[in-house]
């Protein structure tokens, strides 16, 4: 079987290729050498934000891999300090500054704060809905939203989002989030998909590693993308962004799924804030 990754249609009509890159940690003096190493192995698909403070350095390893713009798929977020209209402009303004690029292929509103703004992250949304509009973000979409943000969202705006980013992994499956999406025609892109790691030790994880003759990481991701959504696993070592990109030449049955989505923990299983409560504005 060939390990070719799949692209996934969107809402709008666009499409995504299902495993990204994701660069959530990363040194800005690192970030350039790792997107390098990944494009060089064939991934096709970057997960940056403003906050990362990396994407300048995203920018600089598109241009120096001579692969065409239109090849790479590229994600950034607007930060939690410009969620007011006038702020969205301009921070998206700065986003494409920073990527010396005249478009992303998909940008995200970070995170709802449904806390700040007077609780108000529609028209924020809305400005997201003029960078569309003007061809300046090919897709549009949302990131740790839950249920009522995104039926807010349904009720008030014109444009449903592409995607819906929020954490996802076997200790925090997260279906309700996810059935909405599948029902509202949202894909879900599971971030910290390996859960930063703590998946990788688990019993079970490493028994059906076992028995499909796969790594840890890989089962784990395979389990992901076999439920349909969308990943971007983060590594500096060149190994690992190698064995991570090798999820399309083997499959896991009805039983490992299961198995893995037996993991669960709800709520416990969270490793990253809860979107309800975080109201983190960067200094
Ligand atoms: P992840 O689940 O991808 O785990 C990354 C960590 O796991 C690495 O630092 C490394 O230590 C380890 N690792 C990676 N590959 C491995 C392998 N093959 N074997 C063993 N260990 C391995 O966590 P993440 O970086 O938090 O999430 C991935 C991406 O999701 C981020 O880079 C970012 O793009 C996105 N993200 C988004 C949000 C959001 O709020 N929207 C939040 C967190 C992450």
């Amino acid at each position: 079987m060939a390990n070719t990754v799949t692209d996934i249609s969107l809402n709008d009509g666009n499409t995504i290729p299902q495993l990204g890159f994701g660069v959530y940690q990363i040194e800005p003096k690192d970030t350039a050498e790792a997107v390098g190493r990944a494009l060089e192995i064939g991934y096709r698909h970057i997960d940056t934000a403003e906050m990362y403070g990396n994407e300048a350095e995203v920018g600089e390893a598109v241009r120096a891999s001579g692969l065409d713009r239109g090849d790479v798929f590229v994600t950034s977020k607007l930060n939690n300090g410009f969620h007011r209209p006038e702020d969205a402009r301009r921070a998206f303004e700065s986003t494409l500054a920073a990527l010396k690029m005249d478009y992303v292929d998909l940008f995200l509103i970070h995170w709802p704060l449904p806390t700040r703004y007077d609780g108000d992250f529609v028209s924020t949304w809305k400005a997201l809905e003029e960078f569309q509009r003007d061809g300046r973000a090919r897709s549009i979409g949302v990131s740790n939203f839950q249920v009522p943000h995104l039926e807010r969202l349904a009720a008030e705006a014109d444009v449903v989002p592409a995607v819906n980013q929020v954490e996802v992994h076997p200790y925090l499956t997260n279906e309700q989030v996810r059935a909405y999406g599948r029902e509202h025609n949202i894909l879900t892109e599971a971030w910290s998909p390996i859960a930063q790691g703590r998946v990788l030790d688990d019993p079970t994880v490493v028994d059906v590693a076992e028995q499909v003759g796969r790594t840890p990481a890989q089962v784990v991701l395979r389990w992901h993308v076999q439920r349909g959504d969308i990943v971007f696993p983060k590594s500096t070592t060149p190994k690992r962004i190698e064995e991570n990109f090798q999820l399309f030449d083997f499959t896991l049955d009805d039983t490992a799924m299961e198995r893995i989505s037996g993991l669960d923990k709800g709520e416990a299983g969270r490793t990253g804030p809860n979107p309800d409560e975080f109201d983190y504005i960067p200094a």
